[in-house]
């Protein structure tokens, strides 16, 4: 069994697994071939970084719509000024590929888990949040 590692704290501890996806695939590929890695990890988000993660992955997934819709933008200004060229299509497709590879630096993959399980999770965290609250209220 691979150990597994959590994507935000990088400590070796369970948590929930992530959704082994392309960019996840190909980064594994990259490590294996090109950097020679061979200590292989099962990629989660850790109970204590969820929340932390929860932001991450918004953020990206707000960015990474904003950019797939500036490239579109961008691909139907070029398309129109250009009179409708279709060698001005392939740059428009560039422009959102550019775009979307760039949206990437930020990348947050997704859970694995079910909706189910999602809600459970979520509980679990407003429990938490809840119970914070309440000890950071007696403090002050
Ligand atoms: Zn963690």
């Amino acid at each position: 069994m691979d150990e597994p590692r959590c994507i935000i704290c990088g400590k070796e501890k369970d948590g929930l697994e992530i959704k082994d996806d392309n960019v996840i695939k190909f980064i594994r590929l990259f490590n294996r071939k090109v950097l020679k890695k061979q200590n292989h990890y099962k990629l989660v988000v850790c109970k204590e970084c969820y929340i932390n993660y929860k932001k991450a992955r918004n953020k990206f997934v707000r960015r990474q719509i904003t950019y797939i819709a500036l490239g579109v933008i961008f691909a139907a200004m070029i398309f129109i000024s250009s009179a409708g060229n279709p060698i001005s299509l392939l740059a428009g497709a560039g422009i959102i590929i550019f775009l979307y590879l760039l949206s990437l630096l930020s990348y947050m993959p997704e859970l694995k888990i079910n909706d189910k399980e999602k809600i459970r999770v979520n509980k679990e965290n407003t429990q938490q949040n809840k119970h914070l609250r309440k000890q950071q209220g007696r403090k002050k």
